[in-house]
């Protein structure tokens, strides 16, 4: 069932924007071919629907919406993201081995 929510604005981060989400759900479509009744399932996409302005810094419903959908059709960010944890992880060793052989 969709819920109604407060999400937090992807501009300023602050939990002022009012969304409908539409979770995941199972759907069953049917379809006849040669006679034959064949119903095949299929899972809908979460979604948001915004309603509100952001009350915080003013982006509007569909500035908000854009935003939040760009969100999900980036899985190159959370790669990204991991990237960078990595990267920050050997910049820590380095730190590390440094700090070692500076000491010894
Ligand atoms: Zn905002």
């Amino acid at each position: 069932m969709p819920e109604n929510i407060i999400l937090e604005c992807p501009f300023c981060h602050k939990k002022t924007v009012n969304v409908i989400y539409y979770p995941s759900i199972l759907q069953a479509s049917t379809s006849r071919a040669a006679g034959r009744t064949v119903t095949k399932y299929y899972k809908t996409k979460e979604k948001y629907e915004v309603l509100s302005d952001c009350s915080n810094c003013g982006k509007k419903i569909k500035e908000i919406q854009k935003a939040l959908e760009g969100e999900k059709k980036d899985p190159d960010k959370e790669k990204e993201i991991i990237e960078r944890l990595k990267k920050q992880g050997l910049f820590m060793d380095e730190i590390k081995q440094n700090y070692k052989s500076n000491k010894s």
